[in-house]
């Protein structure tokens, strides 16, 4: 259960550790002897590194004052977020915003972290889940010294007995052995049930446990993996691909013009679309593909042992699929218009992270929309 830690992590430590680094730089630029260390070894690197990240401070410094927005933690994660392009599903949240509105509030970027945070399992929740096998775990291991303490216990009473079985008469000897294995019985007897009950106890909170992991992983309206199951995925199959030597090519698709479907047909019909989609999509998924949801009306695939062609292919297949139903509300019996998608496809190891070729798959959707939607572009490696 590392990954819901790893995404609950607040803005406050993203932004202190992000200052950190940003102030080393900055010491490092106006020390004498670095200064002298930068101009003597002639590494202009160091020096652009530095003013790389000035530059990145202003232009937050600017997005927070262009749309007058308070400085907190929030915001200025939120634009670091939004200007670096790191938490993609906040960069396309407040681009969604901007395209939209034309500027962001506080209450806007509130909202934007708030439904970030709540597709992910609470740290409250994990908490308590995590207390709970803790407790388990201490009856378990109190149980496990109880019994060894009393077969310890009745070890000694048995060698006492035994030595002094010579000494005593047999009836007598005999007797107290009876006694003590009796006791012993008895008190194995009640560690056993109480053992059976703390296995009991184990096993549903394990079945809990793999619910609550499951939930934080699946997308609730679709079924489909989510973002964060998507992003363990891209992680393993990366891994994997590199060590077999395959290749690996991940798509980014996004529904055209649904918020039309919205307004059209209303927001259950464009749910029911949407389910619809991935239903189409999921199609694909095999052990080499897997599809998700990777929020609102966009969804993405990977594809092991496929090149970038090769996937555009599969990607513009379904593509055509899509364009050429006719699809009609259940509810209504309305007929809708044509339902599309575009979509990006990129090389993952074209990139230094898989993070990266998202972001250059993103960038190849954007174009197909720019050039009419309906369409799948395979990102540019020029752009790299
Ligand atoms: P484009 O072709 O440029 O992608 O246009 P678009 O209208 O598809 O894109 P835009 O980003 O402007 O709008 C996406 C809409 O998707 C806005 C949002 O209300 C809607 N949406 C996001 N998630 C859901 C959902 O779970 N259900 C429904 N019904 N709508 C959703
Ligand atoms: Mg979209
Ligand atoms: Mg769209």
């Amino acid at each position: 259960m590392s990954a819901p830690q790893m995404s609950s992590e607040g803005l406050g430590p993203k932004l202190a550790r992000w200052g950190r680094s940003f102030l080393a730089s900055e010491v490092a630029e106006v020390s004498k002897p670095v200064a002298g260390m930068l101009r003597e070894a002639g590494t202009s690197h160091l020096r652009r590194d530095v003013e790389r990240r000035r530059a990145l401070y202003e232009d937050v410094g600017n997005f927070l004052f262009a749309h007058d927005l308070d400085v907190t933690p929030l915001n200025f994660g939120l634009a670091l977020d939004y200007i670096t392009g790191n938490d993609l599903a906040i960069e396309k949240a407040v681009r969604a915003i901007l395209s939209d509105r034309g500027r962001i509030t506080n209450g806007v970027a509130e909202q934007i972290i708030a439904e970030q945070r709540a597709e992910e399992l609470s740290p409250d929740q994990l908490g308590d889940m995590l207390n709970e096998v803790e407790r388990n775990l201490d009856t378990l291991f109190g149980l496990t010294d109880q019994s060894r303490e009393s077969a310890a216990h009745f070890g000694d009473a048995l060698q006492k007995q035994a030595a002094e079985l010579k000494g005593e008469a047999p009836a007598e000897a005999v007797a107290n052995l009876i006694s003590i294995t009796r006791s012993m019985v008895e008190k194995t007897r009640e560690v056993e049930t109480k053992m059976r009950e703390g296995q009991k106890q184990t096993r549903l909170l394990q079945r809990n446990l793999e619910t609550a992991r499951r939930a934080a992983e699946q997308d609730h309206l679709t079924g489909l993996p989510n973002r964060r199951a998507f992003e363990n995925t891209l992680h393993e199959e990366a891994e994997r691909a590199r060590k077999e030597g395959e290749a690996l090519s991940l798509a980014f698709c996004d529904i055209d013009h649904f918020k039309k479907i919205n307004d059209t047909h209303g927001h259950d019909a464009g749910d029911r679309v949407l389910k619809f989609v991935g239903t189409l999509l999921a199609k694909i998924s095999g052990d080499k593909c897997h599809v998700a949801r990777h929020g609102g009306e966009e969804f993405v695939m990977l594809f092991r042992g496929y090149t970038v062609a090769e996937a555009a292919t599969i990607v513009d297949e379904a593509r055509a699929d899509l364009s050429e139903r006719n699809l009609v509300d259940r509810k209504t019996g309305e007929r809708m218009d044509h339902v599309t998608f575009s979509g990006g496809v990129a090389d993952v190891f074209s990139y230094e992270e898989p993070r990266d070729a998202l972001k250059a798959a993103d960038r190849a959707l954007y174009l197909a929309k720019e050039h009419g939607r309906n369409r799948v572009y395979i990102a540019s490696e020029a752009e790299n």
